[in-house]
């Protein structure tokens, strides 16, 4: 069975981090909805360019443009063992739809972890982000900084500021998480499948947390996890 899991919190908590952790520990694919919607935006599609005027503001795309994607997503044969989704879904549309294109597919959600970090250490991190122009390798300023200012220690492309980076946007996509996105805690934690996961602390902490909290399943450890 399919290891499918929800990563959840408010922007700057950490989720795109932990999901690639997450996925190279359960070998399946980490999909970030931003990630994906920044591709487009970098090649130019159309599709990237509608999504930039949301995005740069802090407004979520809408609803059927961002599940057309995710469902395409999903049929690709990488997901055949499971996924992590970052980012997805952001509003109770969403999950609705993706509780359809889970039931087309036969397979359900196993667990879904929201990582809780106060707002004042979100900000924090969110205006201090910085990330490489051509490998998406993130940094922040002042907690994890660059050997050599603007420069990717990886790759030696230049760091930038995303433009919701910025603080005023940094305000509104915090009110879009508490409007849209935070209903969805209720909405999993009446199902039984939302574990609450404290996001501060280091990396390797907050990993442990999650996979003992998000790789147990009716009582029982996926091969995947093992
Ligand atoms: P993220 O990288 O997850 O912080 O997403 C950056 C931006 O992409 C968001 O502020 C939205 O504008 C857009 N976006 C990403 N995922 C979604 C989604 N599931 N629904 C609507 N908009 C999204």
């Amino acid at each position: 069975m399919p290891l499918n899991l929800i990563l959840m919190g408010p922007p700057g908590a950490g989720k795109g981090t932990q999901a690639h952790r997450l996925a190279q520990r359960l070998h399946v694919p980490a999909i970030s909805t931003g990630d994906m919607l920044r591709d487009e935006g970098k090649q130019g599609s159309a599709l990237g360019r509608d999504a930039k005027h949301y995005m740069d503001r802090g407004a979520l795309v809408p609803d059927a443009l961002i599940i057309s994607i995710i469902e395409a997503r999903l049929q690709r044969e990488d997901c055949s063992h499971g996924f992590i989704l970052d980012g997805f879904p952001r509003t109770v549309v969403q999950a609705e739809a993706l509780d359809r294109a889970l039931h087309r597919l036969g397979w359900s959600l196993h667990r879904v972890g929201s990582l809780t970090v106060p707002t004042d250490e979100v900000v924090r991190r969110l205006s201090g982000r910085r990330t490489c122009r051509d490998c998406s390798t993130p940094y922040h300023v002042a907690l994890d900084p660059p050997a050599k200012r603007d420069t990717c220690d990886i790759c030696g492309g230049t760091l930038q500021q995303r433009a919701d980076d910025h603080e005023s946007v940094i305000t509104a996509r915090l009110e879009v998480y508490a409007r849209d996105t935070a209903p969805l805690l209720d909405f999993y934690r009446r199902r039984g499948l939302l574990a609450e996961i404290d996001g501060l602390g280091k990396h390797d902490d907050v990993l442990a947390s999650l996979l003992a909290h998000l790789t147990v399943v009716n009582g029982d450890r996926p091969a995947a996890a093992s």
